[in-house]
Parts: C-alpha cells; sequence; structure tokens
C-alpha cells in the first residue's frame, strides 16, 4: 500500500539538513504532502514582532518555491491559534489520508503543550508521528551533568558539547532530498490568503531564502571569520555573521553553520575547536535552547533563582519609556536602542550594554527588557533572548555576577572610538568630536545649545551604589 507522508514545517523553513523532511522523504514511493500553518493570533501572544513575522510569511513562499522543484506542494493555511490549527492540522490529515507526520521539535511551553495534544489525537486516529531535533546542534537533554541534570556551569556544558560535536555532525545530510518522481498534489493548491499585517524590514540586510542564506554563511567564513576573534565587538566593522534571523526561523540550522566552517577551515575542527570565538557563540545559542528544553517554563518568564523575588525593582515608566525611544541621555545606548527600533536588530556588545543599562541602572525589572526586546527583533527568540536577560540581571545559571555592571562611557569608548556608530544613529550628536561623544557630562553649556538632545536621565555613579544595594539586600537579605 502506498503511504502519506506529511511534513509539518514550523521553525525549520529549509530543504537542506532537515531531519524531518528527510525521513518524511526515504521511501520514495510514498506521498509527501507539506503544510505550513499561519497563527497570527498566537504569535501576537507570544510577542513575535512584526517584522519577524513578515520575515516568516517570505520565506514560506520562497519555500514552496523550493519544494515545488522536487515536486511537493507546501499547503498554507491561516488559523488563529494553537488549539485552532491543531484542529485543522487534524482535519487535514483526515481528509488526506495521513499515514504519519513528521516534524521537528520546539521547545517553548506552548509548542510543547500544542504537540502533546496533536500527537495524541493522531493515536487516537492511528497516525504515526516522529519529532526530530532540527534546531540544535546536539539533543537537548543529551549534554547533562552525572545526575541527568542540565549543566548550571556552561564551561561543563560546553566541553561536553565540544565532545560530541564531530561524530553529531556525521549524522547530517547537507544536501537537498531527491526530486520525487510525481508531484504530490493531491490537494487543490492552496492559495496563500493572508488575513495579517506585515511591516517591511531591510532584505538587503536579511534576504529571503535558503540559497541566499547559504551564500552569507559562505562569505562570512571568507572574509570575515578569520579576523572575527579581534573584530567581533567593534560596532563600525559590521563583522559578525548576521544569521541571528536566519537560525531563528531555521532557514539555516546550527549544524549547517558548523558543516561549512570545518570544510573550509578543517585545522579548526583538528586543533581548536574550543578557542575558536564564533562556536563558542554557537556553543551560547545551545547551552540556552538546552536550557529552555529543560526549563519551558522560562518562556513564561519564570526563573531558577530563588531570590529574584526579592529584588526591589524601581519600575519607573518614564525612564522605560526614554529607554525604548533611545532618548536617555547616553548615547551609546541611545544609538543602540534606535538601532533595535529602526533595523529590529541589534549588535551583541549593545544588547548586553542597553540591557545592563535597563536592569543595573534604571533598576527595571528585567521582564520589561525581555518583552520589549521581543517585540521589535528580527531574530527574536526566546531562548536566546530570555537566556541573554537572565544572564544580564544575574539571576540565570551561569550569569554575570550581581556587582557587574556595564559602563556605558567606557564601553562606548572602547568598541565605538570615533564615536561613527552613535552619530550615525543619533544624527543630533554629529557636531560633538570624537573624545567627547561618549560621555554627556563632558558637555559644555554651548554644546547644549546646540543640539536638540536629552540630559542623562540618571546619575551613573549614584544608581551603581543604590543597585549594589538593593542586588546586596535581595541575595543576602543584608
Ligand atoms: P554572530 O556573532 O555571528 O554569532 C553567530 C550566532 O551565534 C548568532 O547568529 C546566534 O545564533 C549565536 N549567538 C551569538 N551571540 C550569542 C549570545 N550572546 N548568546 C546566544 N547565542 C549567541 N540572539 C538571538 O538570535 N535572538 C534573540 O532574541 C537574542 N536576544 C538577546 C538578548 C540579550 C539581552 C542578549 C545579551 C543577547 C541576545 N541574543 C539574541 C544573542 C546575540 O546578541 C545575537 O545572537 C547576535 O547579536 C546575532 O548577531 P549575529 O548573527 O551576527 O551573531
Amino acid at each position: 500500500m502506498i503511504k502519506t507522508n506529511l511534513i509539518w514545517f514550523r521553525n525549520d523553513l529549509r530543504i537542506r539538513d532537515n531531519f524531518a523532511l528527510y525521513s518524511a522523504c526515504k521511501d520514495e514511493t510514498s506521498i509527501i504532502l507539506a503544510l505550513f500553518i499561519f497563527t497570527p493570533e498566537q504569535w501576537k501572544f507570544k510577542k513575535i514582532s512584526s517584522k519577524k513575522i513578515c520575515l516568516i510569511y517570505k520565506n514560506v513562499i520562497s519555500l514552496r518555491k523550493e519544494l515545488i522543484k522536487l515536486n511537493i506542494v507546501l499547503h498554507c493555511y491561516t488559523s488563529t491559534t494553537f488549539l485552532k490549527s491543531i484542529n485543522y492540522l487534524i482535519k487535514f490529515c483526515k481528509l488526506n489520508q495521513v499515514n504519519h507526520l513528521y516534524y521537528n521539535y520546539e521547545y517553548d511551553f506552548i509548542s510543547q503543550k500544542r504537540d502533546n495534544i496533536v500527537i495524541k489525537k493522531l493515536q487516537n486516529c492511528s497516525i504515526f508521528s516522529s519529532g526530530f531535533h532540527g534546531s540544535t546542534l546536539i539533543k537537548p537533554g543529551s549534554i547533562t551533568n552525572q545526575k541527568g541534570e542540565m549543566y548550571k556551569k556552561y564551561s561543563c556544558f560546553k566541553k561536553k558539547c565540544i565532545m560530541l560535536l564531530p561524530k553529531e555532525l556525521l549524522n547530517h545530510v547537507f544536501i537537498a532530498p531527491k526530486k520525487r518522481k510525481i508531484t504530490t498534489n493531491k490537494l487543490h493548491y492552496r492559495i496563500l490568503s493572508r488575513s495579517f499585517s506585515l511591516k517591511r524590514f531591510d532584505e538587503k540586510l536579511f534576504p529571503i531564502g535558503e540559497r541566499k542564506v547559504l551564500k552569507i554563511l559562505k562569505y562570512f567564513l571568507k572574509k570575515k571569520f578569520g579576523n572575527y576573534d579581534v573584530n567581533r565587538n567593534n560596532l563600525t566593522l559590521n563583522s559578525t555573521s548576521m544569521l541571528s534571523a536566519h537560525l531563528s526561523i531555521g532557514i539555516i540550522s546550527p549544524s549547517q553553520c558548523l558543516h561549512f566552517l570545518f570544510k573550509s577551515y578543517p585545522n579548526v575542527c583538528k586543533y581548536s575547536i574550543e578557542k575558536c570565538s564564533w562556536i563558542n557563540e554557537l556553543i551560547w545559542r545551545e547551552f540556552f535552547k538546552h536550557s529552555l528544553f529543560f526549563f519551558p517554563f522560562f518562556s513564561k518568564q519564570q526563573v531558577l533563582c530563588h531570590w529574584e523575588h526579592n529584588i526591589r525593582w524601581k519600575n519607573d515608566m518614564k525612564t522605560l519609556n526614554a529607554w525604548k525611544k533611545g532618548k536617555t541621555g547616553f548615547p551609546i545606548v541611545d544609538a543602540g536602542m534606535r538601532q533595535l527600533n529602526k533595523l529590529g536588530w541589534m549588535h551583541n556588545r549593545l544588547r548586553m550594554i542597553t540591557s545592563s543599562f535597563l536592569v543595573k541602572n534604571l533598576l527595571i525589572n528585567w521582564k520589561q527588557g525581555e518583552k520589549y526586546f521581543i517585540l521589535q527583533l528580527i531574530d527574536g527568540d526566546l531562548a536566546l533572548n530570555n537566556g541573554g536577560w537572565q544572564w544580564i540581571a544575574s539571576i540565570g545559571s551561569d550569569s554575570v555576577p550581581y556587582f557587574r555592571m556595564f559602563n556605558p562611557i567606557l564601553q562606548s569608548k572602547k568598541f565605538d572610538k570615533q564615536g561613527k556608530f552613535i552619530k550615525k544613529y543619533v544624527p543630533e550628536l554629529k557636531i560633538i568630536s570624537a573624545s567627547k561623544i561618549h560621555d554627556p557630562n563632558l558637555w559644555n553649556k554651548t554644546i547644549r545649545e546646540q543640539i536638540n538632545y536629552p540630559k542623562p536621565i540618571i546619575n551613573l555613579v549614584n544608581s551603581k551604589k543604590e543597585t549594589l544595594r538593593i542586588f546586596k539586600l535581595a541575595k543576602y537579605k543584608i
């Protein structure tokens, strides 16, 4: 009997290195159906940014074109919530006599709940389902301490991850699956009707489609990787890969990143995986993804740290709004926030500076910052965003110590020496010299009168003292 397999695309919008797709296609005689369900109401609830929704939409269209070349038709449907999407999926399976559902896992609380319901409902209809780990380098849950728990220390996690990596990559197939002999268009071709609005983003920075994204990776490896270690924190050099948005919706996988890296630089794989800064960043990604797998309630802003609820936040709305708009009076913080508001993307160094400023200088609850970031980011990723904010707020499992704060003036001098980045995003400050631009306290009355720019909303020294007192009190109750 000819079997019908359904591949349900979600956060894995690619045809290469896609376990679920390969497994569905293994049997050359089976009929392959493909489905993507847009869930705009659910995305709103999850605070997914409208730029990211637009990125998903455009990439689904591109994926559909790629799949047609393999004689696979991607059916697209717009539902509202996850719950409604479950009903549609089950109906779709019954209508098309699907025998087996294939999908790659997602790890946040709501997605896990949705998948559990789907699997149970399919079981009741005698339909098999198989899930795969397609968005991480190593299967979450397999890097643990002796008690089978998630490592609290990043360094231990990294060590074990590196041990497993080379062997793990051998399980992957980095080419597209074979073209099917016949088009599997059992259902009528569904024209994608869109009932949600899209917000434009810069397609030069975030090109659409798997092929273009693979080109970005190869360009990065050829031109930027060699100096990544030295240049990655320089805010004016554009020296990072710019792959985060594509990784976040699975246009590319982290395993593809390492596969092409090791192909271009075999010695990195042989001798220096642990010293390579770019691999280190990918392993931080892995650490946060695995953490979410173990603790899905992180996606509901819950934490493991027992003293977090003791912190007496100030939560002043006026300063929070100034931070959001990039009007704090601290040039590097404002430049970072304006980059975020404009592009939907912010350099990692700036994410650390701006988040530290919110939590440790303004004493605003990190949850406010986490929420604002995810609402703006085109690369918004629950695991990484939550991990980044918990790290900066010193309440995560291997976080920066509570007394460590990023001084925005020193950071600015170090990573934007000439103030070029600041001037790009805060053009009001164009007339200020490189030696003075970082520190607003150096601007005299004459300068102030020439610029339309707010005065600093806090005193850095006082706010540091206050934060140390409040965090110490929360942690040690002294
Ligand atoms: P590269 O420097 O080229 O790094 C390659 C890849 O490694 C990135 O694409 C990303 O997947 C991963 N990576 C890099 N830095 C980190 C890091 N510090 N932690 C975990 N993984 C990392 N990244 C997101 O993709 N989505 C988010 O929502 C997100 N929120 C963040 C919030 C805060 C407060 C902080 C401090 C960091 C956050 N990051 C997030 C991590 C990081 O800032 C971005 O991944 C990075 O800036 C993306 O640029 P790139 O692709 O050029 O990175």
